[in-house]
C-alpha cells in the first residue's frame, strides 16, 4: 500500500523528456524491472538496473527540489591486442592513466547533500561515510554543483575489492573522471587534472600521453612494470575525451582474479575463467616473449588456478566453511549491521563474524562451493 502513495516519478513527463526516452518505453521498462523506485537513505529516486537506450545502467534520477540525473558510469571495453586496436581506435594521441583496482564510485551533490553512488546506483552506507571522511568536497561542489566526480575507492579496508597499494594503505579515493550531470560529458584529460589540482583532489596517475604509433610499445612496457608491482593495468583515453576509453591489464592482475575465482570454484570460477585465459593468450602472443618469460606466465596461470582450489577443498574437508572475510572500519556494532543490511539488499548473504579494534569482519559465505565440494568429497558424481 505504501508504495502506491509515492508520486509516480517513473511516468513523469519531465523525466521522459530529460532522458530522451519516450514515456511508454520508460513505463514498459518499469514493468520489466529494468527501472525501479529507489527510496532509501533520504532519496526519492529511480534507478536504472540495466541500460535502456542511451541511458547507462546505474543511472539515478533523483527527485528533490528539482529532478537531477546522475548518469551511470559507462562500461569500458578491453583491448586484447594493443597494436591493431589502438591504431583503429585513436586518430592521434593516447593518454595513458593507471587503472586502479578497487570499486567505482560516483559522487554528486543532490539537494545540498553530497551523495556517493556505487556502480549500480546504490548508496552504500560505508562508502558514503568514508567518502565524506577521506575527501573534502564542499568547495568543489560549491563551485561545480553540476559535476559528478567519478573515482575508484581503493585499499585493503573495503568490502568490495580489497587490494593493497603502498601509497594508499587502508582506504583512499582516486579520481579518474569529472562528468556533467544529465549528459555524462567528461572533461578533457588535462582540464580534469588541473581542476582537481585546484581543489587538492587526488587523480589517478597519468603515465604518459603518446602518439598513437608509439603507444602500443610504450604501454606494453608500462603494463609489464605495473604487473611486477602487483598493479592492475591502464585505461587509455582520447586526451579530449571525445572517444570511448579502452582498458588493458597485466598478467598479474589476471592471475589475481583467477586466484580469487578459483578459491570459490562453484560460485565464481565459471564467470571468470574463460575471459582471463583469453586475455593471457593474446597478451603472450603480442609481447612475443622469450621461452623463459612464457614459462613464467604459464606457471603463474597454472598456480593461480590450481593452488587456491586445492586450498579450499582442503579447508572444506576439515569442516571449515568456504567463505571470504571482508574488513571494514566501524565505530559501532550498528554501523556493521547497517552495512550487512545493505549487502542483503544487494542479495549478498553475509554475517557479522566479529568486531575488534574498530574493525568489523563481515563473512560472505559461498554456499555452492561448500555444498558441492562436500558432495564430491563424499563420493558424489560430477
Ligand atoms: P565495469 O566495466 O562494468 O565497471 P568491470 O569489472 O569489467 O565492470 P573493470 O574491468 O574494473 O570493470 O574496468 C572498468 C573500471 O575501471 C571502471 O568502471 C572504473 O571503476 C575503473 N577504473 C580504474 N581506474 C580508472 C581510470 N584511470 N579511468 C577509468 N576507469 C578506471
Ligand atoms: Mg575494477
Amino acid at each position: 500500500m505504501r508504495e502506491k502513495s509515492i508520486p509516480p516519478l517513473v511516468t513523469d513527463e519531465e523525466v521522459s523528456h530529460l532522458l530522451d526516452v519516450p514515456s511508454p518505453k520508460l513505463e514498459a521498462a518499469y514493468q520489466k524491472g529494468i527501472v525501479k523506485k529507489y527510496q532509501k537513505r533520504g532519496l526519492n529516486a529511480i534507478q536504472f538496473r540495466k541500460g535502456l537506450g542511451p541511458v547507462e545502467a546505474g543511472t539515478m534520477v533523483v527527485k528533490g527540489e528539482e529532478i537531477e540525473v546522475i548518469r551511470g558510469f559507462p562500461k569500458i571495453r578491453r583491448t586484447l591486442m594493443l597494436h591493431p586496436a589502438l591504431e583503429k581506435h585513436f586518430p592521434r594521441e593516447v593518454a595513458v592513466e593507471e587503472k586502479m583496482n578497487g570499486y567505482n564510485v560516483r559522487i554528486a551533490q543532490v539537494d545540498d547533500r553530497i551523495v556517493a553512488f556505487t556502480r549500480g546506483g546504490y548508496i552504500c552506507p560505508y562508502t558514503s561515510r568514508k567518502a565524506s571522511q577521506i575527501l573534502n568536497l564542499d568547495e568543489f561542489f560549491q563551485d561545480y554543483p553540476q559535476m559528478v566526480i567519478c573515482g575508484e575507492m581503493v585499499g585493503t579496508m573495503n568490502p568490495y575489492v580489497s587490494h593493497y597499494y603502498p601509497e594508499v594503505g587502508k582506504l583512499g579515493f582516486r579520481i579518474f573522471d569529472l562528468r556533467e550531470k544529465l549528459t555524462n560529458t567528461p572533461l578533457p584529460v588535462m582540464v580534469k587534472r588541473e581542476l582537481l589540482a585546484d581543489y587538492q583532489l587526488e587523480p589517478v596517475r597519468l603515465l604518459g600521453v603518446f602518439p598513437v604509433e608509439e603507444a602500443p610499445q610504450k604501454i606494453l612496457g608500462i603494463v609489464r612494470e605495473l604487473g611486477k608491482n602487483d598493479r592492475e593495468g591502464v585505461v587509455m583515453k582520447d586526451p579530449q575525451m571525445q572517444l570511448e576509453p579502452l582498458k588493458y591489464t597485466s598478467s598479474q592482475a589476471q592471475a589475481a582474479e583467477l586466484e580469487y575465482a578459483l578459491s570459490f570454484p562453484f560460485d565464481l570460477a565459471q564467470a571468470f575463467l574463460f575471459s582471463r585465459i583469453i586475455r593471457e593468450g593474446f597478451q603472450s602472443h603480442e609481447t612475443g616473449e622469450s621461452t623463459d618469460q612464457l614459462r613464467e606466465r604459464a606457471l603463474r596461470m597454472g598456480e593461480s588456478i590450481l593452488y587456491p582450489m586445492l586450498e579450499t577443498i582442503g579447508k572444506v574437508e576439515q569442516g571449515e566453511l568456504a567463505a571470504e572475510d571482508l574488513l571494514i572500519e566501524v565505530d559501532s556494532q550498528e554501523e556493521a549491521e547497517e552495512f550487512i543490511r545493505h549487502l542483503r539488499d544487494l542479495k549478498v548473504m553475509a554475517t557479522l563474524a566479529e568486531i575488534k579494534d574498530g574493525k568489523a569482519v563481515i563473512r560472505r559465505i559461498h554456499q555452492s562451493t561448500n555444498d558441492r565440494i562436500n558432495n564430491y568429497l563424499d563420493g558424489g558424481l560430477y
